[in-house]
């Protein structure tokens, strides 16, 4: 399958007074070409400093990626300058954030908004521009796009101004697409209109799409796989089958429990306990202080990955074979 992002091996960390935060701590995955990859965890676990890092947004001098590539259509995009990236923003990748309001300008009529990115990046005249404003606008379902286009931000509704965000995120036609939280502002019936619309979107358009988010329900409607993080790292993933009906690791098993089925809304669930301490995370599995299922080797040294079926891989030593034998070989002394 083509790959459109493969990011491999990812560190970010920021300095702060207190010291260094180890942020992202060696993730890696694949986006295929018109796929949907949910990413899913607590928060502060490094989901949106993973997703800023492939925007190029990663706040600097504080904020630094120390190791590994993000490759979008196999150009790494850690080694761009910061003006190359700014051609790509927007362009060919966009992100859609949690809050509707803050994302447009107040003091702009939506028109403006919406042509300005056209304008700016695709070099169209304002009467083209115009014309694929009003045609987004039907995309998204805004009703009298025409006259439309003439309003402000504030003459929407919630839900209608996430549309609009997420109009003038399409209207370069980018092809991928970040949306971090994209739901979690609205109230439920609006939620789920906006989750069909990304559903609608991407079959018409194409595009690859990144979803952070904590929400369980978001993710079980429009999601094809499935990364699951934990302080840093990815822990498990898969395709939505997989991790809803084969959970593997603990601690997704523990997100899922007040989930019990795939077509159900739920909030993650909280697990008792606090994820580590990212100044000084732990060399073993950062799990093991909440896992019931611990042993010895899980808090000296990171599971490997393992890798269950083509699509569903964890890391967790209870499937390890190694330390499947090191435990059959205690058990029998
Ligand atoms: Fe639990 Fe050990 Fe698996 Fe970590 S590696 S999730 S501590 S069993
Ligand atoms: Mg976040």
């Amino acid at each position: 399958m083509d790959r459109i992002l493969e990011v491999n091996d990812l560190h970010v960390h920021f300095s702060t007074y207190g010291g260094t935060v180890q942020a992202v701590r060696g993730v890696s995955f694949h986006l295929n070409r018109g796929e949907t990859l949910a990413i899913v965890g607590e928060s502060g676990c490094g989901k949106s400093v993973t997703s800023n890092a492939i925007m190029g947004l990663i706040p600097s001098p504080s904020g630094k990626i120390v190791n590994g590539s993000i490759l979008f259509k196999g150009e790494d995009l850690t080694k761009f300058p910061e003006k190359k990236m700014r051609t790509i923003r927007g362009v060919d990748i966009s992100m859609i954030f949690q809050d509707p309001m803050t994302a447009l300008n107040p003091t702009l009529t939506i028109g403006t908004q919406l042509m300005e990115g056209l304008i700016q990046h695709k070099k169209v005249s304002a009467k083209e521009a115009e014309k694929r404003a009003i045609e987004m606008m039907e995309l998204v379902g805004i009703p009298n796009p025409k006259e439309r286009l003439k309003h402000y931000p504030h003459q929407f509704s919630g839900g209608m101004r996430q549309r609009i965000v997420i109009a003038i995120a399409l209207i370069c036609e980018p092809e991928l697409l970040i949306a971090d939280e994209p739901t979690t502002a609205l109230d439920v019936t609006i939620q789920a209109q906006i989750l069909e619309l990304f559903g609608e979107i991407q079959e018409k358009t194409g595009v690859s799409i990144i979803l952070i988010t904590h929400d369980l329900g978001v993710v079980a409607k429009i999601a094809d796989r499935i990364a699951v993080m934990y302080a840093g790292k990815i822990i498990e993933t898969g395709t939505k089958r997989d991790i809803f009906y084969r959970p593997q690791h603990p601690y997704t098993k523990g997100l899922l429990h007040s989930v019990p089925r795939l077509d159900e809304r739920g909030e993650l669930e909280p697990i008792d306990g606090t994820p580590p301490d990212l100044f000084s995370p732990p060399i073993g599995c950062p799990f093991t202080a909440r896992c019931p299922l611990a042993m010895e080797v899980c808090n000296k040294v990171y599971p490997a990955t393992s890798s269950l079926s083509e699509t569903h891989q964890v890391n967790c030593w209870l499937q390890d074979e190694r330390a499947k034998q090191l435990l059959a070989a205690a058990a029998s002394k």
